[in-house]
C-alpha cells in the first residue's frame, strides 16, 4: 500500500513460542495458523493501541496495520509503554513498531503516520480482516465505522475516560453499527487517564479480536461492556441496532 511502511519476516511462525495458548481448549494448532494469516487494522498508537498491538503480537496476530498521526509526547508516557523515553519526537507508529518488533520479530508490522478520514480510510484500512478502534476521537470513529460497514468487516470498539472502559464487539446488521448508539460525537477535551485502564481495556479487546480470529468463545455481539474501574462493577449492557440509523439501516 502507499505510504505504508512494514518490518516483515517472511519465515512461518515457529509454533513452540505459542505452545501454552495452543494448548487451550478449542486452539490447537490449526487456530494459531488462523492467527497466522490475519491482517488486523489497528487504529490509535495511544494508550488502548499499546496494549492491543501488544496482545496480538504476543500472540502471533501475522499481519498488524498501526495508524496513527501523532509522535510521541512526554504526556503519553504514563500509559503508552510502547513508547520508550528516547522516542520522544518520533513518529508513534514507528516507536510502535519497534518495541514490537523486538518482542516478536515474526510478525509483520504495517505502519500508516496518517490522519483517518471519510475520504482516505479505505484505503489506509485496505485489505484487513478486522478493525480495532483505539481511537480518542469521534471523526476518526466516525470515518472507521462506515469503512468497516462498507467492507462489512468487524469492529472492536473501546474507549475509555478516567476510571472507566468500554468494549464492544461490533459487525452489522448481527450488531449495532457504532452509530447506532452514538448518533452524536459527544464533547470531548483532554481525557483524564490512569494508564492501567487503558491498558486492561485494550487488553480485553485484543481478546475479542483473538477470539473472533480463531472462531472461538463468545464475543462480545450486542453487548457492552462497562468497567467502572473506581468501584470494580462491571456490567454487561445490551446495544441494539437502531432502523433508522444512517450508516447501516439501508446496508
Ligand atoms: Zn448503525
Amino acid at each position: 500500500m502507499a505510504g505504508a511502511m512494514s518490518s516483515e519476516n517472511s519465515s512461518g511462525p515457529d509454533l513452540r513460542r505459542y505452545r501454552r495458548q495452543i494448548i487451550l481448549p478449542g486452539w490447537g494448532d490449526e487456530a494459531q495458523q488462523k492467527l497466522s494469516r490475519s491482517t488486523v487494522f489497528v487504529a490509535g498508537a495511544g494508550g488502548l493501541g499499546c496494549a492491543v498491538t501488544l496482545n496480538l503480537t504476543l500472540a502471533g496476530v501475522g499481519r498488524l496495520r498501526i495508524c496513527d498521526s501523532d509522535t510521541v509526547d512526554i504526556t503519553n508516557l504514563n500509559r503508552q509503554f510502547l513508547h520508550m523515553e528516547q522516542s520522544i519526537g518520533s513518529d508513534k507508529t514507528l516507536s510502535a513498531q519497534a518495541t514490537l518488533s523486538a518482542i516478536n520479530s515474526e510478525i509483520t508490522i504495517e505502519t500508516v503516520s496518517q490522519k483517518i478520514t471519510d475520504s482516505n480510510v479505505d484505503e489506509i484500512v485496505g485489505d484487513a480482516q478486522l478493525i480495532i478502534d483505539c481511537l480518542d476521537n469521534f471523526d476518526g470513529r466516525y470515518a472507521l465505522n462506515l469503512c468497516a460497514v462498507r467492507k462489512g468487516i468487524p469492529m472492536v470498539h473501546g474507549a475509555i475516560w478516567g476510571l472507566e472502559g468500554r468494549i464492544t464487539f461490533l459487525h452489522p446488521p448481527k450488531t449495532p453499527c457504532l452509530a447506532c448508539f452514538f448518533p452524536k460525537a459527544p464533547d470531548l477535551h483532554e481525557i483524564p487517564v490512569l494508564g492501567a485502564v487503558p491498558c486492561t481495556t485494550g487488553s480485553l479487546q485484543a481478546i475479542e479480536a483473538l477470539k473472533h480470529l480463531t472462531g472461538s468463545g463468545t464475543t462480545l455481539k450486542g453487548r457492552m461492556l462497562v468497567m467502572d474501574f473506581s468501584t470494580m462493577r462491571f456490567q454487561d449492557l445490551e446495544v441494539r441496532r437502531n432502523p433508522h440509523c444512517p450508516v447501516c439501516a439501508s446496508r
